[in-house]
């Protein structure tokens, strides 16, 4: 990233330092490319997550001359990018459920898609919060049985578990680069060979193809590329080694205080535990462990210092309380045993301070 910040070209330039910028945006392009098993020019790439998810949630896509879609159909546990619902209009979005275990209901997916027009399906491949692989190949299946096309919201699991698009049965996929260690302000939307490019949100000087104007982010571009060829060398050693510092993380957890661990029965990302203690307020586990020195995020948004109740967990069945009590902790490529540690002696004491103040309470 530093040595593409000294370039001084603008990547749609036919001058030398021009073709030099070019060569690192498709570098980047190509690598991403590779990783998920999709053709170069099939990669949009965006300023993130966000803007990948707005532009893929676009009517009247279709796939060849085959039907367009009028209507788009979310999980409920979808990031707010997607629940928003792109540039469907209000009346035309629906949401679908998820079973307690934090995965979608494919028989609820059938139903759904029976009642009315072809549909966007949006599904993502593992959730925010508690790391749950969604079942998209099985829902690729239903979802073009039944003319519609699938949008996979791919920013967590990218770069931690291997992905190819034509496995997922994806037509629309997006990814971000902050999520693996790559710099923020940066994504992709990419669309699979013979679906119809989503109508440009931002046009102008006609880059990406038309598809998405504006002079290209060349250095968190190269970072983008750079993060993703890191993250899927070694592989699948590194996911070994997370899934078990996450295992040893979460066994503490539950040997301390008793912690429940959502989605525990079903596969998920290696690095991603969301926990919950009964009496536990995320705001007190956060502040707790940021005086330790170790960083953990409540499982649900936080607006305006106010921890609100997970729509996740939610969407799984739990209660307000529940729902607003999930701690989540991710582990990264740099967590070793010694931070695991680190970690668990902190909880010791946090949790003993609050069985403590439950003690004083019930008194
Ligand atoms: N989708 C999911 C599942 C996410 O977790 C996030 C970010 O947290 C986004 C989309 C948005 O990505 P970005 O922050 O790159 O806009």
């Amino acid at each position: 990233m530093a040595d593409a910040l000294d370039l001084c070209g603008n990547p749609s330039s036919v001058h030398a330092e021009g073709r030099e910028a070019r060569k690192w945006v498709e570098g980047a392009r190509a690598a991403i490319a590779k990783a998920i098993g999709a053709l170069p020019k099939s990669l949009i790439f965006t300023s993130g997550g966000t803007e990948a998810n707005a532009l893929a949630l676009a009517p009247r896509l279709g796939r060849g001359e085959g039907p367009r879609v009028e209507r788009l159909v979310a999980s409920a546990i979808e990031h707010a990018s997607v629940l928003s619902g792109g540039r469907f209009p209000h009346g035309s979005v629906a949401t679908l459920g998820v079973t307690p275990d934090g995965l979608v209901d494919l028989d609820r997916l059938r139903e759904v898609l029976r009642q009315g027009p072809p549909a966007l399906v949006s599904i993502m491949l593992a959730n925010n919060e508690t790391g749950a692989i969604q079942p998209v190949a099985a829902a690729a299946e239903i979802v073009h049985a039944a003319g519609g096309l699938l949008h996979v919201d791919a920013v967590q699991a990218f770069g931690k578990i291997a992905l190819d698009m034509n496995e997922l049965g994806a037509d629309l996929l997006s990814l971000s680069a902050h999520k693996i260690g790559g710099p923020k302000g940066v994504g992709a939307l990419v669309v699979a060979e013979g679906v119809s490019d989503p109508e440009a949100l931002l046009r102008g000087g006609g880059q990406e193809l038309g598809r998405r104007a504006g002079t290209e982010n060349v250095a968190g571009i190269a970072g983008f590329g750079a993060a993703v060829t890191a993250a899927y060398a070694g592989l699948e050693a590194e996911t070994l080694r997370l899934d078990r510092l996450r295992n040893r993380l979460e066994d503490g957890l539950r040997q301390t205080s008793g912690a429940t661990v959502f989605s525990r029965s079903v596969d998920r990302l290696p690095n991603t535990t969301l926990f919950t203690v009964p009496g536990l307020r995320a705001e007190t586990a956060v502040i707790g462990f940021d005086l330790a020195g170790i960083a953990v995020s409540s499982g649900s948004a936080c607006s305006s210092g106010k921890v609100q109740p997970s729509h996740v967990l939610q969407a799984m069945g739990f209660g307000q309380e529940t729902a607003q009590g999930g701690v989540r902790i991710s582990l990264g490529w740099s967590t070793r045993d010694a931070d695991i540690d680190r970690c668990l002696e902190a909880w010791r004491r946090l949790a003993g301070g609050l069985s403590n103040n439950q003690g004083r309470n019930t008194a």
